[in-house]
């Protein structure tokens, strides 16, 4: 009951245009299905292979994210179901995706990582970075994977300011992008910023997708 409750009142607090990404990672299955009996559908992990476990088991109209570190040789065991994978911070990561992609006769939907934060332990891509994969046109010429815009994590911090500050530098990211190189596409056009402790101002600051874990389903009892 605290699961659909919780959810419910984030859920309120949604404006028009945000869509929020129900992060499982740790959870058992009778967690995720209560969420989903209360309406939710699309649930993050940040773990391939609990990731698989989950798809198998939990009903098939799940939309499944991947918001975790993903290395290329795990790629296909998530390649079939897989809606949208969240951290992609290398030109030979969205090739491997592309290749898992075209297998299973999929356009497998990517947000490319950026690193906002203070901390080096942070994964992602810089602008500089991004820019110089852009410019190449080999992503561009990549079939089956479609950029769907950008992802980024704020420090961990009570700083209120120092989160506002990352997100905006990701929300400008995300324009010199789409004004770059996707001004004519549709689907570049997800910011994927805000957790539990910082997501009502990364709606403030433009996200169009927060990943709320701990907020719905409580603590972890243990970090990844
Ligand atoms: C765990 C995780 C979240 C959710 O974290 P909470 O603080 O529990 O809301 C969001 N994004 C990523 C990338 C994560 O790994």
């Amino acid at each position: 009951m605290e699961i659909a409750k919780n959810l419910l009142e984030i859920k309120k607090g949604l404006p028009a245009g945000v869509q929020l990404v129900a992060v499982s990672k740790t959870k058992p299955n009778a967690a995720i299905l209560e969420a989903y009996e209360a309406g939710q559908r699309v649930f993050g992990e940040n773990k391939v292979q609990e990731l698989a476990q989950k798809y198998e088991e939990l009903p098939k109209d799940i939309e499944w994210h991947f918001i975790g570190h993903l290395q290329s040789n795990k790629v296909k065991y998530m390649a079939p179901f897989v809606s949208l994978i969240h951290g992609v911070d290398s030109l030979k990561l969205l090739k491997t995706i592309n290749k898992e992609a075209a297998k299973n006769k999929r356009t497998i939907r990517c947000l490319l990582q950026f690193h906002i934060a203070e901390e080096s332990t942070k994964f992602g891509l810089s602008e500089e970075e991004a820019m110089e994969m852009l410019d190449s046109g080999e992503v561009q010429a990549l079939e089956n994977v479609e950029i769907a815009g950008v992802m980024g994590m704020a420090t961990y911090t009570d700083d209120e300011n120092q989160i506002r500050k990352e997100f905006r530098v990701l929300h400008n990211i995300f324009s010199a992008l789409k004004n770059r190189y996707f001004a004519t596409s549709g689907s570049f056009r997800e910011i994927s910023m805000g957790m539990s402790d910082d997501y009502p101002i990364a709606m403030e600051e433009g996200s169009t997708m927060i990943r709320v874990g701990s907020k719905i389903f409580g603590e972890r009892n243990y970090q990844h």
